[in-house]
């Protein structure tokens, strides 16, 4: 595999990944719908293209970090989309989109002599600045072999199968417990609070208990506890992934009653606080709720 690729959405978690392959050697030529994620590449030495298309021209591998399945949809396949790219062989898509999604798009770029892989990754933004996010691939094996070395640079890379929508299946089941726990510990800590316990203390219990999760050993301590809220991703993007996992998982007859609550949990969130706020902000909804504040005393 060549060592110049495509990169599409460098936002929270596009811009440091392209920056760590930028770092590894990687030529990179790039496309953002802002202008001001390009320039911060273009700084670090990528080249920047005027489309998708122009993306997919210049090298053989593009990769996509974008919000929404809709958004993938119209930069793969829309009016100057990946897909019009003259030198384009695979497509890889780091976002997450659910298996349908997924599914669709690599049959529509597979109709022109395209491999769509699904590579949803899982560590937030410190995971993708350290370059130790897990990354859940699913394409044919022998391309998994060409493109782990290149996928090495952003985090662990786990082949999950060669069918594609099975890394977004995993991607979803991952991040319904993400959001579980961070509703459910917003839950716990203000009814601790509201009986007169010490959120801080709180936290350091949980972590050393069974309540342990990535809501309490990192979200609380770093965003929650300091009145941050900038964890770095979004309620409206943690409401899409709680929602399709729902979609997926009544497509398959999977009754998912605990992630029901929590998705209502999540778009009550994202309606409310706004969704572009920290995804952390679920708390403050919580609080509102209960009439409490956690605060570090
Ligand atoms: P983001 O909104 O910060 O970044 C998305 C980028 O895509 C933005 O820079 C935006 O300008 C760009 N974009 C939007 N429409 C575009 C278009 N038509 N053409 C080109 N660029 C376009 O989102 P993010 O937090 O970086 O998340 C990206 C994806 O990764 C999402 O699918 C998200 O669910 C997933 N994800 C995020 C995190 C996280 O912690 N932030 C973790 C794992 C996975």
């Amino acid at each position: 595999m060549e060592k110049h690729v495509g990169f599409i959405g460098l936002g929270n978690m596009g811009a440091p990944m392209a920056s760590r392959l930028i770092d590894a050697g990687y030529q990179l030529t790039v496309y953002d719908v802002r202008k001001a994620c390009v320039d911060a590449l273009v700084a670090k030495g990528a080249s920047a293209a005027a489309s998708p298309a122009a993306v997919a021209s210049a090298v053989d591998t593009v990769l996509l970090s974008l919000p929404d399945p809709a958004i993938v949809r119209q930069v793969t396949l829309g009016a100057d989309g990946v897909i019009a790219g003259t030198r384009v062989k695979t497509v890889l898509d780091l976002s997450t989109t659910g298996a349908r999604a997924a599914q669709e798009i690599a049959a529509a770029l597979s109709a022109k002599g395209i491999i769509g892989v699904d590579s949803p990754v899982s560590g937030g933004v410190t995971g993708a600045v350290k370059g130790t996010l897990a990354v859940m691939v699913a394409c044919p094996q022998a391309l998994f072999a060409e493109l782990e070395p290149m996928l090495k640079h952003i985090g662990n890379v786990f082949f999950i199968g060669e069918r594609p929508g099975m890394g977004q299946t995993m991607k979803l089941a991952n991040n319904l417990l993400s959001a579980t726990s961070m509703a459910a510990t917003s839950e716990a800590i203000a009814f601790g609070v509201k009986a007169g316990l010490d959120p801080a203390t709180m936290v350091d219990v949980i972590n050393a208990g069974s309540g342990r999760t990535t809501a309490s050993e990192a979200k609380f301590p770093k965003s929650i506890l300091t009145r941050t809220f900038d964890f770095g991703f979004t309620t409206g993007l943690m409401y899409k992934d709680v929602k399709l996992c729902l979609e997926e998982a009544g497509a398959a007859n999977v009754p998912m009653p605990v992630a029901t609550a929590v998705r209502d949990q999540w778009r009550r969130t994202a309606e409310s606080i706004g969704p572009e706020k920290d995804f952390t902000t679920i708390a403050q909804l919580v609080e509102r709720d209960a009439g409490v504040e956690i605060k570090k005393r």
